[in-house]
């Protein structure tokens, strides 16, 4: 009887080590910072691509912007011509009329692509400013992501080292443990939201906390394991 009791006890502080694992455990993924971590990586997703499709209108832009000034190049030397032509005269009064108009077509067309050039640079510049400015966001972003990194792994260093010290007592633990009982523990831990043992202090399972009568006590402890009525858990009598 004694050997079982100290088996028991000595289950009652495995369960311990296994409540303080899964305490440590949900911390590791629980932590603040994981989720202002994960904040911090979808704002920096959702700016790269705005930042992404910017810097394709600016591309679209620039190919805009250099094919209106090809175009306007094209544009002031024929007029440049034309009016060489007006101007060495020589012509009937009909032609002359006739290149006039030209001359002044081509003066308007000049004058509307320099327009629509000095237009598409004010977009272009507008664009580039958002880019920058996203940029920036970015820069700044990624910059609190890595501090929050580095706490974060920093804490689950922590975190990881204590688990590791409770692993080892754990090992310590179990060859003190009767094996069918150890059998029955590890198949009652997940069924049991992780606490498959519990101490009955003054007729409370240490388990699911309520009471048994003194009648449903004496019950409990004559069964081999002690189990509560109630939840079935393991009970280690005090
Ligand atoms: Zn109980």
């Amino acid at each position: 009887m004694m050997e079982e009791i100290r088996s028991l006890e000595d289950l009652l502080d495995l369960q311990h080590e296994d409540s303080e694992i899964d305490r440590l455990l949900d911390r590791r993924g629980s932590l603040p910072e994981l989720e202002a971590y994960k904040k911090a990586h979808r704002e920096l997703a959702t700016l790269d691509s705005k930042i992404a499709s910017l810097s394709g209108r600016l591309r679209d832009m620039e190919l805009a912007v250099d094919k209106a000034e090809g175009e306007l190049k094209l544009g002031e030397a024929k007029l440049e011509r034309e009016e060489r032509r007006l101007f060495a005269g020589g012509l009937s009064a009909k032609e002359a009329e006739h290149l006039r108009r030209e001359v002044d077509m081509l003066r308007r067309q000049n004058s509307e692509a320099e327009t629509t050039i000095l237009e598409l640079m004010d977009s272009r510049e507008i664009t580039q400013g958002e880019v920058d400015h996203h940029r920036a966001d970015r820069d700044a972003i990624a910059a609190e992501r890595g501090r929050l990194d580095d706490l974060i792994q920093i804490e689950w260093k922590q975190i990881d080292g204590a688990i590791a010290r409770h692993e080892a007592r754990k090992r310590e633990l179990a060859p003190l443990i009767a094996e069918d009982l150890m059998e029955m523990y590890e198949q009652l831990r997940p069924i049991k939201q992780g606490v498959a043992v519990g101490r009955l202090a003054e007729g409370i399972c240490g388990g699911c906390h309520l009471a048994l009568s003194a009648a449903e006590q004496l019950q409990v402890l004559k069964s081999e394991p002690p189990r509560c009525l109630h939840c079935r858990r393991i009970l280690v009598p005090q």
